[in-house]
């Protein structure tokens, strides 16, 4: 079977590979595990899911840990992800015990002890590692905008930030005032999985079908978790807007995330919002190949976001030639050049008026699709992403000192 490098060949040249191989030779054979809180749902399991093969194909014995837990704890981390992007409720001591007192069990089945690096991502395995007699490396992998982080609860964290090693964030803008080295990495998307891969007309018919997507008018979609920072209410009332103009439908797709308890929340608050408007469609489901067919069916794809560590969601419909109309914040504009990729927007009359313009003018649409493909391919796709972690990998693993 094809591995994912060997699917590269056919995008990449020859040598870029070789190099990979080359400069990966020193940690062949290390070990290393990621540790992070579900396996599906967001963005952070989309990019580990084939990140740990490609480690893998390059000879790093990379391994997938998922810490587990109570709905309690993963309503407290919900809190604590929140509060890290800038709401601000504290934390009570019952739920700091119910966060320590879980990381403290998952320690106790989940042995790094023989690890050579530790990588643990997100704040909801982050105090893992005061449960341990430290052997390696640890390095904190943020995904979230911290940018804007409501202060007690960073204090609380930076309690178990500090035993760490170094710590990745997505941009310049989310590094902090530690005493830590602090390193970037874009994320990234594999080209090739099914939910990026080509698929033909065919195929995207048949899975329109399957969940009664009519597609007899203009297509508008936004795709993301259920959640508040996602802003789909917005997304409703913009569109809303734009049906008084221009005549077409909406589908909104979202999935539910293993450790986001808030998901069932939103998705109700929306069908009561929406009642039986015939020409907008929520549909859950945890499909990648219905993703793929919506971000390369609709005329303009929507991220509305009000907070976005990255948004990979972005980086997909780029990807597809799908010109992306985004939320100004967080990792959006690393991905929308406004103006050039998609348009970057501050509030629903924004929103609205940049999805009419590109409705209107499909060869606009049509320019911005192709640069955004462009552009996700020059900087967002998954050997860069692979060369980024073993840059940082070689500086922490070869020659560890305790
Ligand atoms: N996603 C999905 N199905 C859905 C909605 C989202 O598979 O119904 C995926 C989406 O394609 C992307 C990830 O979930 O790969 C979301 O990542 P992003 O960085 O945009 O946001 P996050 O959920 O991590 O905040």
């Amino acid at each position: 079977m094809e591995t994912i490098i060997d699917q590269y060949e056919k995008i990449v040249d020859y040598e870029y590979i070789h190099n990979l191989y080359e400069i990966s030779k020193p940690l062949c054979h290390k070990s290393i595990v990621h540790i992070n809180s579900t396996i599906y749902g967001g963005g952070v399991a989309e990019i580990l899911n084939d990140l740990i093969i490609i480690m893998n194909e390059l000879g790093i014995k990379t391994e997938w840990h998922q810490i587990k837990g109570s709905i309690e704890f993963f309503q407290t981390t919900k809190k604590l992800h929140n509060t890290l992007q800038g709401e601000e409720t504290e934390l009570t001591d019952h739920e700091k015990r119910v966060y320590l007192d879980n990381n403290r069990k998952n320690s106790i089945y989940n042995h790094v002890e023989d690890t050579d690096c530790v990588i643990i991502h997100d704040p909801q395995p982050l105090s893992l590692i005061q449960f341990y007699e430290k052997r390696q490396p640890w390095i904190w992998r943020c995904h979230i905008d911290i940018s804007n982080k409501f202060n007690p609860t960073w204090k609380f964290l930076k309690n178990f930030i500090h035993r760490y090693d170094g710590i990745v964030v997505s941009m310049e803008k989310y590094k902090q005032k530690l005493n830590l080295p602090q390193y970037i990495i874009n994320p990234s998307i594999n080209p090739f999985n099914n939910k990026n891969r080509m698929l033909n007309q065919t195929e995207i018919e048949s899975l329109l079908n399957d969940f009664n997507i009519p597609n007899n008018k203009p297509i508008i979609s936004q795709i993301s978790r259920f959640d508040k920072w996602k802003d789909p209410l917005g997304v409703i009332r913009a569109f809303k807007i734009i049906k008084k103009e221009f005549d077409c439908r909406l589908v909104l797709l979202g999935n539910m995330a293993q450790d986001d308890p808030e998901g069932f929340e939103i998705y109700n608050k929306i069908l009561q919002y929406v009642k039986d408007d015939p020409d907008i469609n929520i549909i859950t489901a945890e499909n990648s190949l219905l993703v793929n067919a919506l971000q390369r069916v609709s005329k303009v794809v929507i991220q509305k976001s009000l907070r976005e560590g990255f948004g990979l969601t972005v980086t997909e419909a780029l990807w597809k030639g799908t010109p992306v109309i985004g939320g100004d914040v967080g990792g959006i504009p690393l991905q929308i050049i406004d103006g050039e990729t998609g348009y970057l927007v501050n509030n629903i009359e924004e929103c609205a008026n940049r999805v009419l313009k590109l409705l209107k003018n499909p060869n606009l649409a049509e320019d911005m699709g192709k640069k955004g493909k462009e552009y996700v391919k020059e900087h967002f796709l998954m050997l860069r992403h692979l060369e980024d972690y073993v840059k940082i990998l070689k500086k922490y693993v070869i020659n560890y000192k305790i």
